[in-house]
């Protein structure tokens, strides 16, 4: 295992890219008279046909309610609700499946942790660590709640060549740290965050505090066990990793879920109501609260089904692959500036840079000339924008689906773009 918790015992098998383009319909298109080139994953992922076809499935002929419902079809739901749940537990190896909570997006599961666990465990002076990359969305909910409860929220800072500090991280081990908030990949430096020795320092040095881990960007690319990083809480989108959208899911060790008052009331996750006092549901529906997203995860359960029989092993090698020729490339070219760590080892298949006096919207404007889809701006990341001395950055973005191909016909656009703007 390395310390960044991603461990194969044995090499994956290699994945044959061109083979799986057949799978996603949408990359036969064209767009402006060029093959699609999608290189902006880490915003959404494509859908292969099987998620596409167990959505049409579910709502021709097995949709219902569920739960509550006695007739065959409201049951069959249910079953199928519940074994996407299974599908999900097994897949980041959680240890008990009442620990699996569905949201809408990795967004809705950090709020939930914050709104529910941290309003009832975190209090005034207690200290709440977050990374300077984050995220907006696992941020502002952490600065919000320290505002609320009068905790203080503080920062780990970002080593030179975009990793993260862990000596900063130590020095800020000290007083009443309740919460360690930090994601596992950077949605803009790329970087892979080392989760289990961060997690061997916090349970060390604070062992109060809690530790939750933003997996959206890593959970789609790499093989992420729960138990092995050692973390408390987990949030992750099905969209990133080709589910639906407006399912995502947060894990929880049960016996901190089981002390946090519900996020959202109503429906589906009560005990009993009374005229002025209600009892809670156990857990997962605790956290359930009104009509699920019941399709949206049975196609998430499609698409772990289909990432699944991939080998995440292979994806994630496949990815380092693409990341290490694009760095290779986009290095070569002059006016290039890749944000982030330089080495492949221990990115992830995610590379923001700038070109020097082209506008990143402009030269997204470009490549989309071209068919390549790519991502401009701050990356709903705009203290590490600012804390590198950035304004906005381009971001290619990689799957399973890319080639290597792909990467030449990006590094060729910014060519172009490069000519274009003199
Ligand atoms: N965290 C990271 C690192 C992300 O990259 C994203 C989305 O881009 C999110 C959280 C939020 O995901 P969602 O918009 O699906 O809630």
């Amino acid at each position: 295992m390395r310390a960044n918790g991603i461990g194969y015992s044995t090499p994956p098998a290699r994945l044959d890219p061109a083979a799986l383009r057949a799978d996603f319909p949408i990359l036969v298109r064209e767009i402006n008279g060029h093959p699609l080139a999608y290189l902006d994953n880490a915003a959404s992922a494509q859908k292969p046909r099987c998620v596409i076809e167990a959505l049409t499935r579910f709502y021709s002929h097995g949709y219902s309610s569920i739960h509550r419902g006695v007739h065959t079809l409201s049951e069959e739901a249910t079953a199928a609700y519940e074994s996407a749940r299974d599908a999900v537990t097994a897949f980041i190896n959680a240890p008990d499946r009442r620990g699996v909570i569905f949201t809408r997006n990795a967004t809705e599961a950090l709020n939930l942790v914050a709104a529910a666990w941290g309003r009832a465990n975190v209090g005034p002076g207690d200290r709440i660590l977050v990374t300077e990359m984050e995220h907006h969305s696992n941020l502002l909910p952490w600065r919000r709640l320290a505002q609320e409860v009068g905790a203080e929220l503080d920062y780990i800072p970002i080593t030179d060549d975009g990793r993260l500090d862990l000596d900063g991280l130590v020095r800020r081990l000290t007083g009443p740290v309740k919460l360690v908030a930090l994601t596992h990949v950077s949605n803009v430096l790329g970087v892979v965050n080392p989760i289990p020795e961060i997690a061997a320092l916090v349970r060390e040095r604070a062992a109060a505090a809690r530790i939750v881990v933003d997996g959206a960007q890593s959970v789609p690319h790499l093989p992420v066990d729960v138990q092995a990083l050692d973390c408390d809480f987990l949030a992750f989108s099905g969209h990133k990793m080709c589910g639906p959208t407006g399912i995502g899911v947060l894990y929880g060790l049960p016996e901190l879920l089981k002390e946090a008052p519900p996020f959202l009331v109503g429906g589906g996750m009560i005990g009993r109501v009374e005229r002025a006092e209600a009892t809670w549901a156990d857990l997962p529906a605790r956290f359930e609260a009104g009509t699920p997203a019941i399709a949206e995860a049975v196609g998430l359960g499609a698409a772990i089904a289909y990432l699944g029989e991939i080998g995440m092993a292979a994806i994630w090698a496949h990815e380092q692959e693409l990341v290490a020729y694009a760095l290779e490339q986009l290095r070569g070219l002059p006016g290039v500036r890749v944000i982030g760590p330089t080495e492949p080892r221990d990115r992830a298949g995610v590379v923001a840079f700038t070109v020097a006096a082209i506008h990143p919207h402009d030269l997204a404007f470009i490549l989309d000339q071209e068919g390549i889809a790519i991502r401009a701006g701050f990356h709903c990341a705009q203290p590490l924008h600012e804390g590198l001395g950035l304004g906005p950055t381009a971001r290619a973005s990689f799957y399973l689906y890319n080639t290597l191909t792909e990467v030449d016909r990006l590094v060729a656009g910014i060519e172009r773009a490069q000519a274009l703007f003199g």
